[in-house]
């Protein structure tokens, strides 16, 4: 869903991801707003994404546990062929004028609004509940199911749950609760459960 909704390739995505962590807001982040500018990442994120995505060598260094398989080869990689076959069962649902509306306002509010403004604004905007360079805005919380939370994600980057906080709401982990209780999945240790882990 992921991959027609986007054309996001996995690997690409993952390496990209991963390079931003091991470098937040210094020299190597993929898309620091603190380097290029706060617009620059507000506004141009998919171009500083795209560009470091090309890289053969970061993908291959961030993401080599992240092996093709045939799927993968002839479908999944090919990031244009998901935009295309996205936009054409819309317009098969939707009808061409409607679907071709739907198509594009995703598209805006994607690739220029909601995933900007979680490398963008919740970089400089916003409370801090742990020591890092990325800050948490419930309103973008909010629009992006959880993303928005993205200090405590950045504190503890595998934690399936990104509140912290009374008053802190990811609508994702409420999907990931459910699938839990259904067995349906195995979540890693949440911040809370990891600050009351003893440590060595
Ligand atoms: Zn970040
Ligand atoms: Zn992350």
């Amino acid at each position: 869903m992921v991959w027609l909704t986007t054309g996001i390739v996995v690997k690409q995505w993952v390496a990209v991801h991963r390079k931003h962590h091991a470098f937040p807001d210094e020299e190597g982040d993929p898309h620091s707003p603190h380097l290029a500018g706060f617009w620059s990442v507000q506004l141009g994120n998919v171009f500083h994404y795209a560009r470091e995505a090309r890289k053969p060598e970061v993908v291959e260094k961030y993401a080599k546990d992240i092996k093709d398989d045939a799927w993968d080869r002839y479908l999944f990689n090919h990031g244009k062929a998901a935009n295309v076959l996205g936009l054409t069962l819309l317009c098969l649902g939707l009808g061409v004028g409607w679907g071709l509306l739907a198509g594009v306002l995703h598209a805006i509010g994607y690739v220029f609004i909601l995933s900007p403004s979680v490398n963008g604004l919740c970089h400089v905007f916003g409370r801090k509940n742990f020591d890092n360079t990325a800050t948490n805005l419930q309103s973008i919380a909010f629009l992006t199911a959880g993303e928005g939370l993205h200090n405590n994600h950045h504190a503890f980057q595998r934690s399936p749950k990104f509140s912290y906080r009374p008053g802190e709401f990811d609508l994702a982990w409420s999907v990931i609760w459910v699938l839990t209780k259904l067995r349906l999945a195995q979540p890693y240790t949440t911040i809370k459960e990891a600050l009351a882990q003893p440590t060595t």
